[in-house]
């Protein structure tokens, strides 16, 4: 499995590149921004783009979706219920931020336990609410990219429209400390951890 981490946008959200060793087939996760280095990095890495996923739909995460969707000319993924915020810039806030202004409808909503083939490696959607209706986490193989969710740490904030503690806690504790201790967590801010690390230190969790 490739996979590579390029913080971008306004906020530093992680974008990751996950590909398929084999087929060279890629998904990119979270495009938030700096859309050349991404573009760059998919050439350097010789990728075949197959679509662009989204953890959620926060402004942070789509600096470069608009572009990027033309660009390389494939679908937008998204949890179906965070569609309401993709398509409204006041929503997802990327009015409020020095960005331009995203509303874009997805072309394909997601739902929990689907999966994704990315060449031969198999991306499977955990619906992971609480930052946002629609927040998801994404497991391949022994790595889940976990959005906004859950940081090294810390948690996601669960003040903004859609957003609730009591769920992004329910969200942590049985959908992503119930993997294997030593898949590692890529969130959508700063570095890698391990669900293990995780449980042990998080103090939101222990
Ligand atoms: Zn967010
Ligand atoms: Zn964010």
């Amino acid at each position: 499995m490739i996979l590579k981490r390029l913080p971008a946008g306004i906020y530093a959200a992680n974008c990751y590149i996950i590909g398929c060793n084999e087929t060279k087939n890629a998904m990119i996760i979270d495009p938030a921004g700096d859309e050349e280095k991404i573009i760059n990095t998919i050439k350097d890495l010789d990728l075949k783009v197959e679509g662009i996923i989204l953890t959620h739909a926060h402004g942070d995460h789509i600096g470069a979706l608009k572009k990027l969707k033309s660009y390389f000319n494939v679908p937008i993924m998204l949890h179906e219920s965070d569609k309401y915020l993709l398509e409204d810039s006041n929503k997802n806030l990327s009015k409020q931020m020095s960005m331009e202004d995203v509303e874009i409808t997805p072309d394909v909503l997601l739902k929990d336990k689907e999966n994704i083939n990315i060449g031969k490696l198999k991306a499977e959607i955990i619906h992971t609410p609480g930052h946002t209706k629609g927040s998801i986490s994404i497991k391949v193989d022994e790595s889940v990219i976990t959005g906004d969710t859950l940081f090294t740490g810390s948690i996601g904030r669960t003040d903004l429209l859609g957003g609730s503690f009591e769920e992004i806690i329910n969200s942590i504790k049985n959908k992503l400390m119930v993997l294997d201790d030593n898949t590692k967590v890529y969130p959508g801010h700063g570095p890698s951890s391990t669900i293990e690390k995780e449980r042990k230190t998080n103090p939101f969790i222990k």
